[in-house]
């Protein structure tokens, strides 16, 4: 049997076949990109340091004030198409008052509305934090890269300002599996998420292995790419990213649900093995492929600037602010106006692509011109 949950009745299970958190969705729904989905930054504090941290540069120690929280409510309502929220942080659960205050309200406001709701955690506080959200909450959503508390201890404090012994992050490991184990079995939908890596690539058979036994219901899988703290680590070549997703799909539990996402393969190339890969993934049960939501469906709301980003590519700086205007508005500019965009923004439905993530692009193919080309595979 697939993989699903149900935590409102009235909406459809999440399912290989139902991803609202995938821009395809919305561009075959309206002709066009509209904004589905608003992320949220509800933290920069964090009980852990890794190596790869998406905002390892933005992490703090001590917090500045939020914004009240009427305000980005009411951006939230003014939102017409509105579908999934995300919450991040840094961890967001880091401060029970965050959980009090801001992540069960905002949690509270989408299932009133009939939306959609992640956050992503490194579940290794006391399990009540996340307790709390349990009620509310569709997607948990871990990383999870390791084989044991040593690779934890490297991975997750590789950035940290002072030394933190290893039996301080084999503690964090276990709780972190135990708490994974315990709200599975309350019914909480957890995704973990492995980067394909320098570290894991080789390791990823092991670490499926783990997510499973602690019953994770999906199994996330995106290579690392080389922003914030991870532009200074070894980048794989397409190569051995290509081998490494082979060896996964080969050893993997087909009942498991797996959301590849950000990779560089699609189905324009001309070289055999990405069309190989490509037709592969298409063709696995309970395999999905997802498309990049960044600036196509969704944009990142920081709650204590109200600063808004339409995508994780670091040299574009905030493209609005809450304060000011209206989320829309600020996703329909960046959609319709800016140059960047331009260059990534094309669609062949039969192969159920729309386009690269700008990084990818930016990393491994700078002169492709992605408009003018169509898949090669349908
Ligand atoms: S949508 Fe873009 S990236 Fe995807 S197959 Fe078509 S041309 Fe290539």
């Amino acid at each position: 049997m697939m993989n699903t949950v149900n935590t409102r009745g009235a909406l459809a299970p999440l399912s290989p076949s139902n991803d609202p958190w995938d821009p395809i969705e919305s561009l075959r729904t309206y002709g066009r990109h509209v904004l589905t989905s608003v992320e949220m930054t509800v933290t920069h504090l964090c009980n852990m340091r890794c190596e790869h941290c998406a905002v390892g540069d933005m992490l703090v120690m001590k917090e500045a004030e939020f914004l009240p929280l009427d305000l980005m409510l009411r951006r939230l309502d003014e939102v017409e198409h509105l579908q999934t929220i995300s919450l991040t942080g840094g961890e967001p659960s880091f401060r029970e008052k965050t959980v009090k205050e801001v992540i069960v309200p905002l949690l509270k406001y989408a299932q009133d509305r009939g939306v959609r709701t992640q956050i992503n955690s490194n579940l290794t506080l006391d399990i009540s934090r996340y307790e709390a959200m349990l009620p509310y909450l569709d997607v948990m959503h871990i990383s999870f890269n390791y084989l044991n508390g040593d690779d934890f201890h490297e991975v997750g404090f590789a950035n940290s300002n002072h030394p933190v012994p290893k039996e301080t992050a084999y503690r964090m490991y276990d709780k972190m599996m135990e708490n994974a184990l315990k709200l599975s079995e309350a019914g909480m939908f957890i995704s973990a998420e492995s980067m394909i890596n320098y570290r894991t690539h080789t390791k990823l058979a092991g670490i499926h292995k783990l997510i499973g036994e602690m019953g994770c219901r999906r199994h996330e899988v995106h290579p690392m790419y080389a922003s914030n703290f991870a532009t200074e680590l070894p980048m794989l070549s397409l190569d051995e990213t290509r081998k490494a997703i082979h060896s996964l799909l080969d050893v993997r539990d087909p009942q498991m649900w797996m959301l590849f996402g950000t990779l560089p393969f699609f189905a324009c190339s001309d070289i055999h093995e990405d069309l190989k890969l490509i037709r592969r993934l298409a063709d696995a049960p309970n395999v999905t492929v997802r498309n990049d939501p960044d600036g196509r469906n969704r944009v990142n709301v920081n709650l204590f600037s109200g600063d808004v980003y339409v995508t994780d590519f670091s040299d574009i700086p905030a493209f609005g602010n809450i304060q000011t205007g209206r989320l829309d508005d600020i996703f329909n500019a960046w959609q319709t106006g800016h140059p960047l965009n331009k260059t990534v923004n094309c669609h062949c439905d039969a192969a159920g692509c729309c386009g690269p993530n700008l990084l990818v692009k930016d990393m491994y193919y700078k002169d492709t011109d992605f408009t003018v080309k169509k898949a090669n595979l349908l």
